[in-house]
């Protein structure tokens, strides 16, 4: 029986996936949401059901559109795939439960966010209103008054540890060290994850990407790569594994 759950959730968080992704590209791009409907980018051909199926359209069509036979960013599989596994394992973190709501609004604003900053180093300031509002609503009604305050004020310490991160790092390499985005992101993590973890996950982000940043290094001349994915990748990691502080702090002092 419980596989069939997982296979429900998969399903949904793929089509999730999918509709993220146009809200990623159509954001950034400072385009409608509603109108028009899916069509490719190309040649505009309205896209019809069965081309509109989260992943398997992908495959059945080869990775090339059924109108004019252009490449389909394999990103959009990618992307289809990884959110329905993260609803998978939302729902094996938390059940069905007041959390996996939250969970879901979180981990689907992050991956909205991952895909606009990795293709238009744009973190998009309307998703982070909508999660944070949503969340804190959410926090309120299930949770009640004083836990929701505390989430926002781990928000708020969060953010200006952040900020002050990167007024250090501005007069350090004397340039913008760190953009808008991240900092007012560090406010999204602190509502869901709380305030010393979402220290944490700076640290972690940076572990994450310091790999990727040395093989862009030695692969692309120019390269410029955002923080806010790995910052997110981190945050997502963290709040799913359902690490709290008190065990890190266990981890490090044994
Ligand atoms: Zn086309």
């Amino acid at each position: 029986m419980e596989i069939y759950i997982y296979v429900i959730i998969f399903i949904f968080g793929s089509i999730m996936g999918s509709f993220l992704n146009v809200l990623a590209v159509r954001l950034s791009n400072n385009e409608s949401i509603i109108y028009p409907s899916s069509h490719c980018h190309n040649c505009q051909h309205k896209l019809k059901w069965y081309e509109l199926i989260p992943i398997l359209s992908y495959i059945i069509q080869k990775g090339k559109s059924n109108c004019c036979n252009t490449r389909i960013p394999i990103s959009y599989l990618i992307v289809e795939i990884v959110t329905g596994a993260l609803y998978c394992t939302a729902y094996h973190s938390f059940g069905f439960s007041y959390e996996l709501v939250i969970s879901l609004i979180f981990i689907s604003s992050l991956i909205t966010i991952i895909v606009s900053d990795i293709e238009y180093m744009i973190i998009l300031d309307e998703v982070i209103a909508v999660a944070c509002i949503l969340i804190i609503l959410f926090e309120l009604v299930f949770f009640g008054l004083e836990f929701t305050v505390n989430k926002i004020l781990s928000g708020i310490l969060a953010f200006i540890t952040m900020y002050g991160i990167k007024m250090i790092g501005d007069k350090m390499f004397k340039k913008e060290s760190m953009g808008g985005g991240d900092i007012k992101l560090m406010f999204l993590f602190g509502i869901v994850i709380g305030f010393p973890l979402s220290i944490c996950d700076i640290f972690l982000a940076t572990f994450i990407a310091f790999p990727v940043a040395i093989y862009l290094l030695f692969s692309r001349k120019d390269s410029l790569i955002p923080f806010g994915p790995f910052l997110a990748m981190a945050a997502i990691l963290i709040h799913i594994s359902k690490v709290d502080i008190s065990s890190i702090i266990n981890f490090i002092v044994k």
